[in-house]
């Protein structure tokens, strides 16, 4: 079967591999779909000598039930099926506590990410992807090529508003900084579920303008003068919640910048800004703002974005490459010319 490896630094190749045997606890999955993410950028970016070298990329994986092993139940073959973000054991504190994005077993303390897809397992662009049974979500008639991103485009996005939605009130004012394959799906996430104003911001002015078609209350250049405009658009106390998608230095100051007293940040993006946390009173973060380090989401928020988009609520904006085609997608994404979610369809 083709499968889209890294085989480099900032390469990747379709090799052929041959087709994954199932474990009786497995299905083998025909691929659908598969989503292309900043973090495979970021993955394929690891040098020459990464453990990830030779994998097969891809953690957005949408498909149907080709095969089932000998002990799976409740699925048949040609039922639709999303797979999870993050292949959590299901039996730790974390994961019995409903916080599976946090499995104990599958991201410990110190490791780089959880165990995805594609990142420490075999990933979804290739034809096939064994995958544990109890990894799968039902996705009904939803096509599989509109369906994949939400296992993390629109996954990950639910999970950093469902931490703050006591704080997305009909009265309250969300700042979304990044408007790409996340933070287009946050934008709609938000219009479905909350009563929230929303102002975004992003670079680039196409991103802008479809931010206003898309639920914006206020769409804004991410510049230098982002966080005068979004003071004053709040009366001087800033933002309720800030949701970082970016996370460059640039945006992590604009965070810090705009949130108000007793707000809250959720940074997602992984671009590499620092902010310093000082511990006395005077300038900097208010009092009574909380901070978190969003990842990902629970099986719980993947059920709700299924959900959603099985209502029409939320839908992605794809843009479609043939899996032959990866690395064009790949080079699409990183000069940022993808709007909305590239995905390979096998
Ligand atoms: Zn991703
Ligand atoms: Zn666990």
């Amino acid at each position: 079967m083709r499968a889209v490896t890294y085989v480099r630094n900032n390469t990747v190749e379709v090799h052929d591999k041959p087709v994954p045997e199932i474990a009786p606890d497995e299905v083998l999955l025909r691929v659908g779909g598969a989503g292309v993410c900043h973090s495979d950028i970021s993955i394929i970016a690891g040098g020459d000598d990464s453990p990830l070298v030779g994998s097969t990329l891809g953690h957005e994986v949408a498909g149907y039930v080709h095969a089932l092993g000998a002990d799976v139940s409740g699925w048949e073959v040609g039922d639709g099926a999303i797979v999870s973000l993050i292949l959590s054991c299901g039996r730790c504190r974390e994961c019995l506590a409903g916080r599976d994005n946090q499995c104990e077993v599958v991201a410990p303390r110190g490791s780089l990410a959880p165990l995805s897809p594609g990142i420490g397992s075999p990933g979804g662009m290739a034809d096939f992807l064994a995958v544990k049974a109890h990894h799968l979500d039902p996705i009904g008639d939803l096509d599989p090529v509109t369906a994949a991103p939400l296992a993390d485009a629109a996954l990950t996005p639910m999970h950093a508003i469902n931490t703050v939605r006591n704080r997305m009130t009909g009265d309250a004012t969300v700042v979304l900084i990044g408007l790409g394959g996340l933070g287009h799906m946050a934008l709609q996430i938000l219009a479905a579920t909350t009563g929230a104003r929303v102002i975004a911001l992003d670079t680039d002015p196409n991103k802008l303008a479809f931010a206003r078609e898309h639920g914006a209350d206020l769409a804004i250049p991410s510049d230098g003068d982002a966080a005068a405009r979004i003071l004053s658009e709040t009366g001087g106390v800033g933002a309720d919640v800030v949701l970082d998608f970016v996370g460059v230095q640039p945006t992590v100051n604009l965070a810090v910048a705009v949130v108000r007293g007793g707000g809250a940040i959720r940074f997602v993006g992984l671009g590499g800004g620092t902010f310093e946390y000082r511990a006395g009173a005077g300038a900097g973060l208010p009092w009574g703002v909380n901070i978190e380090r969003a990842y990902g989401g629970t099986r719980s928020d993947m059920r709700e974005v299924v959900a959603l988009a099985q209502a029409g609520k939320i839908s992605v904006e794809v843009v479609r490459y043939s899996l032959d085609d990866a690395p064009q997608a790949f080079d699409d994404l990183h000069h940022g010319k993808i709007a909305g979610r590239a995905v390979l369809i096998p």
